[in-house]
């Protein structure tokens, strides 16, 4: 473990929270000490008030941060003398503790101050940092890890055995540390959890920290438990499209809400479920209360969710009362598949979440080998875990996170995404909590976006391999697929019938209809293992009900695949899935319509610009995001009793009428 602080860099942060700032990002940059999140980091300064007296002000990080982000802002001032005389109480519940802290802050819109704010306070020290480095939790999660802790820091590290998180270990720190403190103390290890360190500059402490994990990374190199030979056992099963989508439907079926489920068959989480140990190795608990929430006591071995949670309930009823009073909070799912198969999956409410599951994992995965190979991981015992996952304060925060968004953990497919209606139609979805999938001829479609919630994929829809590729993809993305928007079509230039050429007729055939067809037919097994029912938005033509001249492949094409969709809905119905067409017309805000296009055709009718973009009914404009909204509406609860309905968005067309 290296430093990386820059001596230039920090001679630049001229007050105290700059530099707070700056070793702050240090440590959240590297992710082996601290994760979403977790860790963090403080400095004591006086401030002047309003009647001009100096405080002692503790600026600890405020929650909702995360360190490798934080800005000076993200640090909480609160009364230092206040949070010492919190400390010597005998008792304090958390939720009080926490309306003390803020209460007793000397800026109105601060965040929330971490609920580690009062063990930051009794650290008699300028600088505060505290991490849960990988290094040093697997050594503590290890057989004897006291012993060894004890022989790697020696007098260098007060040591605290495992205290939840909250008050009590403020106090437990403030007593313990009073007793063992001595000359050579630079750190603090508490045991199963984290480390800490100090110092009279943010350097001083940051440099601690990195010398004192880097201790712990020493000694499991001299003990043969750093380098883990991540050996894969044979090769990822393919084509498991369906078999996700089975168990995404069966996960989502016991957490009473739809998820997103990620498959990760890299070489570290395969060789991870092929060990002939795993069963013993992954059934014991997380590394540090910091991943409880997220990733919930254990993993799921194998696909059998229904004993999953039945072993659930049971460790949940284990632990009654408490239990009695929270039953409603009772999540009986896993956030955690290994499949020997599958590899390992994680599960999330969002493809955020299941995405933060995934990287606390793989982190896990590491600390457990390692523990593994130093002779035996031990992780807290039952009963400690629960309190963590039931904490009131956490309990708060998801609870604080208020309703979920309509498609959350929901997964959606959009054709011709990469611009115009389909590209409006994606940020619709996204924007309603879904995680999508954007597929397109064009290569951009790959780097639309960057976000765990959104995967681009190059796509011919004229390829029956290609779009089954694309499904299967779907599938290992976010584990199945609830919306599927056909939008993808082509409108070839004006003419007739009798100057058609048979190559043209057919291409349009090819792209907007038997394209749709081989789509719905592949999709139709994804669609019916949706949580929710699955939704398929056609988007049709007003040429549909009304054609025009010059324009017969095309709505020759769109009226056949307005015709599959009613069928799909007669079939279908019984699969609980909708299928719902929407007829736009005259939208002028994507790609083909040019500046000089529009200018050139509203001319050929004698017509401005503006005129010509609202001759409709309504004397209105539409625009993409107001067929994509609709098209989004359609896969809602607003029409969750409508199916085989056309609606036109086209500000009113008096042949349609
Ligand atoms: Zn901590």
């Amino acid at each position: 473990m290296k430093s990386i602080l820059d001596s230039r860099e920090i001679a630049a942060c001229t007050s105290d929270i700059e530099q707070r700032v700056y070793t702050s990002r240090l440590l959240g940059r590297d992710k082996t000490l601290v994760l979403h999140g977790g860790g963090n980091t403080s400095v004591k300064a006086s401030q002047k008030n309003a009647f001009g007296e100096d405080e002692d002000i503790l600026f600890v990080k405020g929650s909702g941060w995360d360190l490798e982000k934080i800005e000076g802002g993200g640090f909480s001032p609160v009364r230092l003398d206040h949070l010492k005389r919190l400390a010597k109480l005998t008792s304090l519940p958390d939720p009080a503790m926490v309306n003390e802290l803020v209460t007793h802050m000397t800026r109105a819109s601060a965040p929330v101050p971490s609920v580690e704010a009062i063990l930051h306070a009794i650290l008699p020290y300028k600088y505060v940092d505290h991490t849960h480095a990988d290094a040093v939790v697997t050594v503590t999660n290890s057989v004897n890890g006291e012993a060894r802790i004890r022989e790697i820091y020696g007098d260098s590290v007060v040591v605290i055995p495992y205290v939840m998180p909250g008050f009590d270990l403020a106090r437990v720190c403030a007593v313990e540390f009073g007793r063992q403190v001595g000359p050579q103390t630079i750190g603090m290890v508490l045991l199963n959890h984290g480390i800490f360190s100090f110092g009279e500059t943010a350097k001083e402490s940051y440099e601690r920290m990195i010398e004192l994990v880097g201790r712990s990374e020493e000694y499991l190199k001299r003990n043969k438990a750093w380098d883990i030979e991540w050996n894969t056992v044979g090769t990822p099963a393919e084509n498991v499209g369906l078999d996700l989508a089975r168990l995404r439907k069966d996960i989502s079926v016991v957490a009473d809400f739809p998820v997103v489920m990620v498959r990760h068959k890299d070489a570290h989480s395969l060789s991870f479920v092929g060990r002939d140990d795993v069963a013993t190795i992954a059934q014991q608990g997380p590394a540090t209360p910091d991943h409880v929430i997220r990733t919930k006591r254990l993993p799921m071995l194998g696909r059998d969710v229904a004993a999953y949670a039945e072993a659930y309930r049971a460790y949940f009823a284990a632990h009654e009362p408490m239990a009695k009073e929270r039953k409603t909070m009772l999540d009986p799912a896993p956030r955690l598949v290994l499949d020997p198969e599958l590899g390992m999956c994680s599960v999330g409410r969002s493809a955020k979440d299941a995405a933060i599951v995934a990287e606390i994992y793989a982190h896990t995965m590491e600390i457990v080998s390692r523990a593994t190979a130093l002779g035996g991981y031990r992780a807290l015992p039952a009963r400690d875990i629960f309190d963590v996952e039931y904490w009131d304060l956490e309990q708060a925060k998801l609870k604080k996170g208020g309703k979920p968004a309509a498609f959350a953990g929901e997964v959606a497919l959009v054709t011709g995404a990469a611009s115009g209606i389909g590209k409006a139609c994606v940020d619709s979805l996204l924007a309603r909590g879904a995680a999508v999938v954007g597929i397109d001829l064009n290569p951009a479609i790959t780097s639309l976006y960057d976000r765990p919630d959104f995967l681009g994929l190059e796509c011919d829809v004229a390829s029956d391999e290609q779009l089954k590729s694309a499904l299967m993809r779907t599938a290992e993305a976010f584990g199945g697929l609830d919306m599927l928007v056909l939008n993808a079509g082509i409108f070839p230039g004006g003419c007739r019938i009798d100057a058609l050429g048979t190559d043209e007729w057919r291409k349009v055939m090819q792209v907007n209809l038997d394209a749709n067809f081989v789509l719905m037919r592949e999709a139709h097994p994804f669609l019916k293992l949706a949580p929710r029912g699955g939704r398929v938005v056609i988007i049709g033509s007003k040429n549909v009900p009304a054609p025009g001249p010059g324009a017969a492949a095309y709505s020759a094409s769109k009226a056949a695949l307005n015709q599959l969709a009613r069928v799909a809905a007669l079939e279908w119905g019984g699969d609980n899935i909708r299928i719902n067409s929407l007829h736009p017309n005259a939208v002028f805000d994507t790609g083909i319509w040019t500046e000089e296009v529009l200018a050139s055709r509203a001319k050929h009718y004698g017509l401005t610009v503006d005129a010509y973009k609202k001759n409709n009914v309504l004397k209105t404009e539409v625009t993409s995001r107001d067929v994509a909204e609709l098209a989004a509406e359609m896969c809602g609860a607003l029409f969750a009793k409508t199916t085989g309905a056309q609606v036109p968005v086209d500000g009113g067309n008096d042949r349609v009428i």
